[in-house]
């Protein structure tokens, strides 16, 4: 039996403000609950080491980039090593067209925090669906 397309999911690894932290539990939720069939992940840290399985990773998925800050160091990354994304989610422009305010820890997030981190991943979840959906993962797969 053939096991099911995946896509690749990368946070930034943003340690250093709230932005960041979103990202990573965001992409967690993804990962481990709402589509933990469809999904996987890289460790950006080691694929910006150069290791080539990760790198291989990203040329062969479809990748979503989910960065804290327009600096997008997740998508930069992927792009410079490996290949085009499939999409980008900024967490601080989401939290902006929400007009929803950060949450002011940045090592835990309170249950407010976790709310917005949930709503993150249901918009990550909406763009794999559409991806699916649309057969354009096809065109970010070297398949
Ligand atoms: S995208 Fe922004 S939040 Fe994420 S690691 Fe880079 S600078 Fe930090």
């Amino acid at each position: 039996m053939n096991s099911p397309p995946k896509i690749g999911v990368v946070s930034c690894s943003g340690e250093g403000c709230v932005e960041g932290t979103l990202s990573r539990v965001a992409t967690r939720l993804v990962l481990e609950r709402l589509r933990p069939d469809n999904t996987v992940t890289i460790c950006l840290p080691l694929f910006l080491t150069g290791e080539k399985g990760e790198r291989m990773f990203a040329k062969y998925f479809p990748t979503i980039a989910v960065d804290g800050c327009e600096k997008k160091c997740a998508e930069k990354a992927i792009e410079k090593y490996s290949g085009k994304t499939a999409h980008s989610i900024v967490v601080i422009n989401l939290l902006n067209e929400w007009y929803v305010e950060k949450p002011g820890s940045r090592r835990n997030l309170d249950e407010k925090g976790m709310k917005v981190a949930s709503r993150i991943a249901d918009e990550v979840v909406a763009v794999i669906d559409d991806l699916f959906k649309s057969g354009k993962w096809r065109r970010h797969a070297n398949i």
